[in-house]
């Protein structure tokens, strides 16, 4: 068995990336297949991705759209109550956010909306292997010349005002932490999230150095008593899991890991809600491993992005 720290990173290196390498960067995260990636193995990932249903893979990325429009082409948008969408009225229009996720079922549940319908058709050009599908099985409308749709640039985005900035603006991070702390994260009902699939890692395999590994515990000082304990019963669970592993799939051996084993997960949200998750997962009523994490992340956040 292997004993790590919990640690984060934050992937601003994908925010360079295409739509398709951040997608497939974090959808490799739940098989750990990050070494499948190559320089043209993006789109087919992704295409099956979508093709199974793994839709929360798809939203991982966002697109953020400035809209020039008629007011009542807003109001006929806002009628729609869409979901998972930040949306914020501007004099002209609008500012427009949207998973890939979002998005697409924004079109499936709003088809004759004329403005969503014309967002489609930008999102065909800029990402075929998640729209063109739909254009194939819909009846699309004829575009209208009066609603102008442009994609802005993060470079733009970083430059809205501050109150528009912290609700268009995502941040994807990926923590390394133990499953007692992912079980508090995905609390957190705004965010999206990748973890780590139990159910897809066999960790007797070489590329897991056939080992579980686990992560130590912050409440034990090494020398105590209390770890040498601890260590024990990650030492006899990874046994019964390898044993269990012999006659069984990993979804069924998983059944006796701890809280204390290794995760991955990356949780993705704007900038609003990582202050609201730093808030509440700093403070001294928070869990202790969180805070361990989360108080690192929070001072790293605070000069990349100037939040609070
Ligand atoms: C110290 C501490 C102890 C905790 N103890 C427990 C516990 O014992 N048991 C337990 O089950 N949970 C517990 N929790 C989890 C806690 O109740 C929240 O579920 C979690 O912190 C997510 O935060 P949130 O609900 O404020 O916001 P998020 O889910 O992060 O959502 C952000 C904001 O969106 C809005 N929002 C999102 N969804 C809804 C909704 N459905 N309705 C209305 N508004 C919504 C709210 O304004 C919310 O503040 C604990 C959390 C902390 C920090």
């Amino acid at each position: 068995m292997k004993i790590i720290e919990p640690f984060f990173h934050i992937q601003d290196e994908l925010d360079s990336a295409s739509v398709a390498v951040r997608l497939e960067a974090c959808g490799r995260v739940c098989y750990k297949s990050e070494d499948k990636i190559t320089e043209d193995s993006a789109i087919p990932f992704v295409s099956k991705i979508a093709a199974h249903g793994h839709n929360s893979v798809l939203e991982m990325a966002v697109l953020t759209f400035r809209v020039t429009c008629d007011p009542r082409q807003t109001e006929d948008l806002l009628d729609c109550q869409p979901k998972f969408l930040v949306i914020d009225k501007l004099p002209d229009g609008m500012l427009l956010t949207g998973s890939m996720r979002a998005l697409k079922e924004l079109y499936l549940q709003h088809p004759k909306n004329q403005l969503v319908n014309d967002l489609l058709l930008v999102l065909v050009g800029i990402v075929p292997y998640i729209f063109e599908k739909i254009i194939d099985r819909h009846k699309i409308l004829a575009r209208d010349s009066s609603i102008v749709i442009t994609k802005m640039g993060l470079l733009e985005i970083d430059q809205l005002p501050v109150e528009l900035r912290l609700r268009h603006r995502f941040v994807g991070v990926k923590f390394i932490v133990n499953r007692a702390v992912t079980h508090e994260l995905v609390r957190h009902r705004p965010c999206s999230f990748l973890q780590e699939s139990q159910r897809y890692c066999r960790y007797s395999e070489d590329k897991f150095d056939n080992q579980v590994t686990f992560i130590k515990p912050m409440f034990f000082k090494e020398e105590s008593e209390e770890f040498q304990v601890w260590k024990k019963a990650m030492e006899q669970a990874e046994a019964t899991y390898f044993k269990l592993l012999e006659t069984v799939t990993p979804q069924a051996a998983r059944t006796v890991l701890p809280n204390s084993c290794k995760t991955e997960i990356i949780v993705f949200c704007n900038l609003i809600e990582w202050q609201h998750i730093f808030a509440l997962r700093t403070s001294s009523a928070a869990e202790p491993s969180m805070r361990e994490i989360m108080i690192p992340l929070q001072k790293e956040m605070q000069k990349k992005y100037m939040i609070c």
